[in-house]
């Protein structure tokens, strides 16, 4: 994988660029591609951006979203345009297997891949150019870097900046997570003195969702949380059936597994959900336990140290049970409690 660097005097003759990022994507998956959408048609290439799958309604506001392909969708489409593509940039994912069913499309697809993306263990043997930084706060963040180091910051406009903002805010925890540096504040004041109205991005993703959804995260918390006060964990695992019930959709039920660290102690929270074709997980920690590691060895997953991911296709009680029994394994790291 040669330097990300190297593609910027290549930057100002027009090509036919796809931007994707994993499926189901975050505020950070969406928010550094269409960033990055909004920098590089300046330039006059032909940009498309693809989700591997549908995305959340409350990052349906973001500028471009309208003009994003559904994979999923329209794989036909989807397929011509990564055969065509002279760069395809993938963001916010470390291997290919997180774009799902583009998964072998994208790897034999002819097109320059480069990536940019902070999640540990990239698989850089696929990508032509690249950036791995795991220190990065957020994938927005490395786009902004991109951009300002590119030369050609004057093109970095307010619908880049409010993507941008999007992005590095929804993977920082609203700027709360460890991984917000200094140079993380320098670069929102720069957003804002460039004119971003940061109240209203967060009013856009935060406060924009259906009663139900909260009526569904009362039941999850009233109903289905157990708390391991001896391993300082929490465990959420819902049924297919509350996701029927309440009527929640793709992105509902992101961000359930942080409330269980409110609970004073609880360095470990873990939500296992019932999708249906699989069961996905997620997981949180504080401090020193590391779950991008626990993640890979229990449940075929992955993501940062103190927040990954996973899926299993065993039963909801198999999965649950396979979470308990790592905790049981880990109990000497998660016993501890140290920052
Ligand atoms: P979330 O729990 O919000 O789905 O994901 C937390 C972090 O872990 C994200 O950075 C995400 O990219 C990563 N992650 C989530 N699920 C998986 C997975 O199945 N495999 C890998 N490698 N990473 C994941
Ligand atoms: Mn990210």
């Amino acid at each position: 994988m040669l330097a990300v660097e190297n593609i910027y005097p290549q930057l100002t003759s027009k090509k036919k660029i796809i931007i994707t990022t994993h499926q189901k994507p975050d505020g950070d998956a969406m928010g550094s591609t269409l960033g990055l959408y909004h920098f590089l048609i300046q330039f006059g290439h032909q940009v498309t951006v693809i989700s591997p799958t549908n995305w959340a309604s409350f990052l349906g506001w973001m500028p471009g979203s309208r003009q994003v392909l559904d994979y999923e969708r329209d794989i036909s489409k989807g397929n011509e345009l990564l055969n065509e593509a002279d760069w395809i940039f993938c963001l916010d994912f470390n291997t290919l297997g997180r774009t799902k069913k583009m998964e072998e499309n994208l790897l034999s697809s002819k097109s320059e891949k480069i990536l940019i993306d902070h999640h540990q263990q990239p698989q850089t043997e696929v990508f032509t150019y690249g950036w791995s930084d795991t220190s990065k706060s957020s994938t927005a963040e490395m786009v902004y870097d991109f951009i300002k180091n590119s030369g050609h910051e004057e093109k970095l406009n307010l619908v880049t900046a409010e993507c941008l903002y999007a992005g590095v805010m929804t993977d920082t925890g609203s700027f709360r997570f460890p991984s917000t540096t200094p140079s993380v504040h320098r670069m929102i004041a720069d957003l804002m003195e460039k004119g971003l109205q940061h109240s209203g991005v967060h009013e856009a993703l935060f406060d924009n969702f259906s009663e139900n959804r909260l009526r569904f995260i009362g039941n999850v918390l009233l109903n289905r949380m157990e708390i391991f006060y001896e391993y300082n964990t929490a465990l959420l695992v819902v049924p297919q059936s509350d996701l029927v019930k309440y009527d929640i959709k793709t992105g509902d039920t992101e961000g359930l597994v942080n409330f269980p660290l409110s609970i004073l102690g609880i360095k470990l929270a873990a939500i296992i959900i019932d999708r249906g074709d699989e069961r996905k997980c997620s997981f949180r920690s504080k401090g020193n336990f590391d779950v991008n590691i626990f993640a890979r060895t229990y449940f075929g997953g992955g993501g940062h140290f103190n927040a990954a991911g996973g899926q299993s296709k065993e039963s909801l009680d198999d999965v649950a049970l396979t979470f308990k029994k790592a905790m049981k394994e880990n109990a000497d790291k998660l016993c501890t409690y140290k920052f």
